[in-house]
């Protein structure tokens, strides 16, 4: 069972038939005598410190033996008996302090006691596992221990083989360890895979499991598996989704907090240290580390598979002197395999990894654990660091934090009892790596790709944090990240492209929002002033990649082009400079009347040749400029007056004053004039005065003209009620009466009853809103602001309607059309 494949045996493979039912005979024994000392267990005592005073089965003794493990470690030593015992357990304790066995031993022994062995007996332990890494170090942990003498088939699935080799062994599994996600499929696709009798199911790294989306995979599983089992989660952090799933998975669940009162969250033998390093300085300041650690054995933590790349294939060039190693999620199964060998048997080597590798993997005697792109939470950060410092082994954490970063972060790391110190980089030491990358990246396309996408995945991932005090795009110089990548410029990116053009939006509005009396307006406007007014062709020829009037554009830079082309041709011929005057006017002067294609593209190959314009020379009356007629075709579009008409100046309007003087719609008064009527202050003054008073007077006057109406409705309306008048159609057709009667008369009838009837609708709409002010102002908790809006949208429709125009009595056809059409909007 040594070597992690799909399937592991507990026992040798070629066991004489003879030997095996000995074995069983004496195991029947065994198992009466350990189910007795387990029941007599005392689990309050604690005082069981070695495995040796644990009741366990001899398989299970000489695995441990084998592995030299004799001394307990806390969470092993109040954990396994009660697990032992059949408890449901809720486990925390911090990262290498051996979870692991925890929960192994527990299994083999349980099903050992209950000898749930053989292939017959079908699953009767599932362990699961966040990561595949992890999911093959538990598996090789059980293989190891499981190996002296267990008779338990083991399995490990985690994807990345063909689901229909898995199959074939899964019927016959005892114990499976694997990924939720491939788990779930076998357990919903492979017939024959029995999990009616499990005994035990183990979430390791339980919280990871849930945050990395998996909970809805978990409910799954757990639907297909028998209530009556035991059930163990483990983590070094816990979440409130884990005890969320504690509370609906285990039944009396045993709380085993063995680290909860200490002083710090991470183990005591890791050395914690940060450093304040801004995001351009990153590079240098990993590269000079590792070069200062040759001899170490180190994992740097990136935020994306993007950026491990990157570093990974820039340094690899560099030729660093340590053997360097990546590991991300992106990577083929096969190869992350190798990998997580590699660095588990290597003695000193660098592993660049994303959060993949944070979670459980046990790497031994990691040196340094390098945070180079900031954790997003505390339990990122205390899982990465764990990977190093494990079991009682000495280790150090180094942190990179941003100064913008570094408030934020410390505060949350305090909070949750994590001691970092911060410490200096030599600034002597430190070397820059820029000019290297730079070239390197000007060789290399692939590379110079990388980067740019490992620019824009890290300003992503920043960008996208949930925690904006800690983490704001804003506080970071992009430019400066870009160029330590080695790339020219930084790459342009849509969301902050969109954010800065809102931003701009807002600015400009809030400009519109200021007095205009303001001092500085004069500065602002001419700033305004100062720039080149651009226009709208401005634009459309700025736009790129587009095809609309791309060719005519492409024409106008041709001829631009060809217009250099032959300056700079003239210039070799040594022309004078009237021809370069005759360039300068070129779009100026001449205006060209567009005819069809065909001619202009003659017309064109023409004006190549030359540069001074040929043909006639028309002065149109009404145009400042004059026009060139170079073709019949040209001359015969000169008679249609409709055409010129385009060609010549737009005219100005004027007005007439009393006496028959014609003025301009907008004429400036004389300057002198102007000021002999007073200060400007004052005049502007008394000008606001009159147009109030005018305002006012035709407030009022419409005011009354108003109430008329409303007192003349009202009395029409009273006039209606003493008539008895009822009103009945239309109610029920709010639509404006499109049922159509048969008689003239009928119809008559009925656009009046629907016109008086809608006029009555609106009135009491408004006396209810007056009334109802109050009411309407208290909204319904499940009301939302644009249900208030529809609802005023539609009052106003309604209002609407019975603007209608009301043809007061419709005698002819047309009266009667027009107040169909009314009402019908
Ligand atoms: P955790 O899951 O808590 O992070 P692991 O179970 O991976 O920790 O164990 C961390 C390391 O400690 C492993 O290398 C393991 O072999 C070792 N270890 C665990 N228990 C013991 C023990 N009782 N004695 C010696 N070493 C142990
Ligand atoms: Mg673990």
């Amino acid at each position: 069972m040594g070597a992690p494949g799909i399937t592991g045996r507990t026992r040798p493979t070629k066991t004489k038939k003879q030997a095996s039912a000995q074995k069983r005979k004496r195991e029947d024994v065994d198992t009466e005598k350990l189910e007795q000392a387990v029941a007599e267990l005392d689990i309050k005592n604690g005082a069981h410190k070695d495995f040796s005073d644990l009741p366990l089965s001899e398989p299970t003794k000489q695995g441990l033996k084998a592995s030299h493990f004799s001394v307990m470690t806390d969470i092993q030593s109040k954990a396994i008996p009660l697990a032992l015992k059949g408890h449901d357990i809720l486990g925390a304790a911090k990262t290498g302090s051996g979870k692991t066995l925890s929960f192994i031993i527990p299994v083999l022994e349980n099903l050992y006691r209950l000898q749930h062995v053989g292939s017959d007996a079908g699953l009767g332990a599932l362990i699961i596992s966040p990561t595949r890494e992890l999911a093959i170090q538990i598996f090789e942990v059980l293989c190891k221990l499981g190996k002296h003498g267990h008779m338990f088939a083991a399995g490990l699935v985690i994807g990345g083989k063909s689901l229909e080799s898995e199959r074939q062994a899964l019927t016959r599994m005892n114990i499976l360890v694997g990924t939720p996600g491939r788990i779930l499929q076998h357990l919903s696709q492979t017939v024959g895979f029995m999990v009616d009798d499990l005994k035990m199911l183990v979430l390791d790294e339980a919280d990871r499991i849930l945050d990395m989306g998996f909970q809805r995979d978990v409910d799954a599983i757990i639907e297909y598996l028998p209530k009556e089992r035991q059930t163990l989660l483990f983590s070094a952090t816990q979440s409130k989704k884990v005890s969320d799933l504690a509370r609906l998975s285990l039944q009396d669940p045993e709380y085993v907090s063995v680290h909860a009162e200490d002083k710090s969250a991470t183990p005591k033998t890791l050395q914690q240290n940060y450093i304040l390093c801004p995001l351009e300085e990153k590079l240098d300041t990993l590269w000079s580390f590792i070069q200062a650690s040759k001899k170490s054995k180190i994992v740097c933590f990136f935020s994306s598979a993007k950026t491990v790349r990157f570093v990974y294939e820039s340094f690899r060039h560099m030729q660093p002197g340590i053997s360097l190693l990546h590991l991300h999620g992106r990577q083929k199964q096969g190869a992350r395999l190798d990998v997580t060998a590699k660095f588990a048997a290597a003695k000193s080597a660098c592993l660049f990894a994303t959060d993949v590798a944070a979670r459980g993997l046990d790497f031994p005697a990691v040196d340094f654990v390098i945070q180079v792109d900031c954790p997003e939470d505390v339990d990122t950060y205390i899982h990465r660091v764990g990977r190093t410092a494990r079991y009682n082994r000495e280790g150090r954490g180094i942190l990179f934090l941003a100064p913008s970063e570094e408030e934020g972060m410390l505060q949350r790391l305090e909070a949750k009892k994590v001691p970092v110190e911060l410490i200096n980089v030599r600034q002597k030491k430190k070397q820059s790596i820029k000019s290297q990358l730079v070239h390197m990246l000007f060789k290399d396309p692939e590379l110079k790709y990388l980067a740019q996408k490992a620019f824009v995945t890290y300003t992503k991932s920043i960008y996208l944090q949930r925690n904006k005090s800690i983490f704001n795009i804003k506080n970071y110089d992009l430019e400066a990240y870009a160029a330590s990548l080695g790339l020219p410029g930084a790459p342009k990116i849509k969301f902050l492209k969109d954010d800065a053009s809102k931003q701009k939006k807002q600015q400009s509005r809030q400009q519109l929002e200021v007095p205009e009396s303001s001092d500085d307006e004069a500065d602002q406007l001419e700033k305004k002033t100062a720039k080149p007014v651009r226009t709208k062709y401005d634009r459309m020829f700025e736009r790129q990649n587009q095809d609309v009037l791309a060719d005519h554009y492409k024409k106008l830079v041709k001829d631009d082009d060809d217009d250099k082309n032959t300056r700079d041709e003239d210039d070799f011929t040594g022309a004078t400079g009237a021809t370069k005057a005759d360039d300068d006017d070129f779009m100026t002067v001449k205006r060209r009347i567009p005819a069809d294609g065909e001619e202009e593209d003659q017309q064109e190959g023409q004006d190549e040749d030359s540069t001074a314009p040929r043909g006639k020379m028309i002065h149109l009356q009404g145009a400042s400029q004059p026009l060139i007629v170079d073709s019949n075709r040209r001359e015969k579009l000169l008679k249609s007056k409709k055409k010129l008409l385009k060609y010549m100046d737009k005219g100005r309007k004027l007005v007439y004053d009393e006496d028959g003087n014609a003025h301009e719609v907008y004429e400036l008064e004389n300057e002198d004039d102007f000021r002999a009527k007073g200060l400007p202050e004052e005049q502007r003054q008394k000008f606001i005065e009159a147009a109030r008073e005018v305002v006012a007077q035709a407030d009022v006057e419409d005011k009354a003209t108003a109430k008329a109406k409303r007192k003349e409705k009202l009395r029409k309306r009273k006039e209606r009620e003493r008539a008895g008048h009822e009103v009945s159609d239309g109610e029920d057709d709010e639509d404006g009466g499109v049922q159509i009667p048969d008689t003239g008369e009928d119809l008559l009838a009925n656009f009046r009853a629907d016109a008086e009837y809608s006029d009555d609708e609106s009135e009491a709409e408004i006396v209810d809103e007056d009334e109802g002010k109050n009411k309407k102002k208290a909204k319904k908790w499940f009301q939302s602001d644009s249900e208030d809006e529809e609802r005023s949208s539609k009052k106003r429709r309604k209002g609407k309607k019975s603007n209608a125009p009301v043809v007061q009595e419709p005698e002819t056809l047309e009266d009667m059309e027009a107040l169909a059409a009314g009402l019908l909007g």
